[in-house]
C-alpha cells in the first residue's frame, strides 16, 4: 500500500493501543462535514437536498476542532458538501494538523487552484479530488461539463506545490471494468493514490438507477483487478478491504469506525445514513443501536459495501489476523474461483423514512438559535 510509512505506524500503533485498553468500539476516521453546500449537483450524491437554511449552516472552526479533540481519531475526513466554499477551511486545516490529525480535504477541485495558498504542505494533508472516472464519465456523473480538466488541473497544480494528492472515485453500475482500469491507468499516470468505494444508494439521490448491489459490485471489482494484474495502482486503501470488494472476505459493517460530525450533530449510525443525531461523540457511542444496522440488519444497509462501513472492518481484521493479512498483499487479490459467502438478508428489519421528520426538527432548531442570537444582538445593541 502507498500510505506513508510514518502514517501507518501512528495508526497502527493507535489500533494496538484500543486493543491494549479492551475497547470494543472505536473510531478511525472522522468523517467532518462542516457544510452542506455544494458548488456541484451531481446525480448521484445524497448530501445536497437539503432547503437553503440548512445548505446556509456552517460548522465554526472551532466546533470542528472540538470535534476531532472529542472523538480522538487519528485521522480527518472533511467531505461536504464541498469544504473549500467554507470560508474558514484553512484555518480549520490548520488547527486540525496542528493536532497532529492526519486530514484528509476531499473536495471537487473546481476551487482547487484558486484557494491553494489558504494551506501549506505537510504530511498531515491529503487533498482527495472527488473524480469518478476519464473525462467523459466524469462530467456526466457530476452533471457538467469541463469539470474533469479543471480538477486535472488543480491537481497538477497543487502537487507542482508540494501538496499529496489522492483521487477518490465513486463506482456506478454503468461504469465498464475496462474503463475503470484506463482511469487508473491514468492516475498512476498523474502520480496519484486513489481510494475507490461503490456507491451508496442514498434513498434521496436524484439518480435511483445506476446503484449497484453488491453481487454486481463484487463481480466488478474482480473484473477490474483482473485487468490490473502486472500493474502498480497506486491504491490508498488496505489489501484485505480491497479482497473485500472482490468477494473474497466475509466482513461486517463496523459503523462506529468512521463516526460522521456535520451541522447537526453526530450522525445516527454512520456517514450514509441519518437517523438522529447526539450532541456529543459520548452520547454517539453509548445510545446508538449498533446492533441494528449493518448488511443483513438493516433494509437500508442491505446493497452497502462502501469504505466508511468496511474500512475500518479491514482494519480491524488486520491487526487481529496479520496472517491472513500478508496472505492478501502476497497472493494478490483472488479474482477468480468462489466468493465468501453472502450475509443473509432474510432476517433484517424493514427501512425507516426518517429524512422528512428530522429536517424538519432540525429547521426548528435552526430558528430557535437565530431568535436567540437576534434576541443576543438586539439586547447588545440597547
Ligand atoms: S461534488 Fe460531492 S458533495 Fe458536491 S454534489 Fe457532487 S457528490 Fe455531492
Ligand atoms: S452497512 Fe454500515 S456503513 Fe453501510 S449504510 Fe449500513 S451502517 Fe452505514
Amino acid at each position: 500500500m502507498a500510505i506513508p510509512f510514518h502514517k501507518e505506524l501512528r495508526i497502527g500503533a493507535y489500533l494496538m493501543k484500543q486493543k491494549l485498553l479492551g475497547r470494543k468500539r472505536y473510531p478511525l476516521v472522522l468523517m467532518l462535514e462542516p457544510l452542506f453546500r455544494c458548488n456541484l449537483a451531481c446525480a448521484g450524491c445524497g448530501k445536497i437536498d437539503y432547503p437553503d437554511a440548512i445548505l446556509n449552516r456552517r460548522m465554526s472552526a472551532q466546533e470542528c476542532w472540538d470535534a476531532a479533540d472529542e472523538c480522538g481519531a487519528p485521522m480527518v475526513a472533511i467531505p461536504g458538501g464541498e469544504p473549500l466554499i467554507h470560508k474558514e477551511i484553512g484555518e480549520i486545516v490548520r488547527g486540525l494538523v496542528a493536532r497532529k490529525k492526519f486530514v484528509s480535504l476531499c473536495t471537487n477541485a473546481l476551487l482547487l487552484e484558486k484557494k491553494l495558498d489558504l494551506f501549506e504542505p505537510s504530511p498531515y494533508l491529503f487533498f482527495s479530488v472527488h473524480l469518478d472516472g476519464l473525462r467523459e464519465h466524469h462530467d456526466h456523473a457530476v452533471s457538467q461539463k469541463g469539470v474533469f480538466d479543471r480538477a486535472v488541473s488543480a491537481i497538477k497544480a497543487a502537487k507542482a506545490r508540494g501538496f499529496t494528492v489522492n483521487v477518490n472515485a465513486t463506482i456506478f453500475d454503468n461504469h465498464p471494468a475496462e474503463e475503470i482500469a484506463k482511469f487508473l491507468d491514468f492516475t498512476t499516470e498523474l502520480g496519484v493514490g486513489v481510494t475507490m468505494s461503490p456507491g451508496y444508494a442514498y434513498e434521496r439521490a436524484p439518480d435511483q438507477a445506476h446503484f449497484l448491489n453488491r453481487t454486481k459490485t463484487k463481480q466488478l471489482f474482480r473484473d477490474v483487478f483482473a485487468l490490473g494484474k502486472g500493474k502498480k495502482w497506486n491504491f490508498m486503501h488496505s489489501g484485505l478491504f480491497l479482497d473485500f470488494l472482490a468477494g473474497n472476505q466475509e466482513f461486517e459493517c463496523t459503523p462506529w469506525g468512521m463516526p460522521a460530525r456535520n451541522i447537526f450533530g453526530w450522525q445516527k449510525p454512520c456517514y450514509l445514513l441519518g437517523e438522529g443525531y447526539t450532541k456529543t461523540f459520548k452520547e454517539l457511542m453509548e445510545t446508538t443501536e449498533w446492533d441494528s444496522y449493518g448488511t443483513g440488519k438493516y433494509e437500508k444497509c442491505a446493497d452497502c459495501m462502501a469504505h466508511c462501513g468496511y474500512e475500518a472492518t479491514a482494519a480491524n481484521a488486520a491487526l487481529t489476523n496479520p496472517i491472513k493479512a500478508m496472505f492478501v498483499s502476497l497472493r494478490g487479490i483472488k479474482t477468480e474461483g468462489p466468493m465468501a459467502p453472502e450475509i443473509d438478508l432474510s432476517k433484517q428489519r424493514p427501512a425507516q423514512y426518517v429524512f422528512s421528520s428530522e429536517v424538519q426538527k432540525r429547521l426548528s432548531d435552526i430558528r430557535k438559535d437565530e431568535a436567540v442570537e437576534a434576541q443576543q444582538k438586539a439586547s447588545t445593541a440597547a
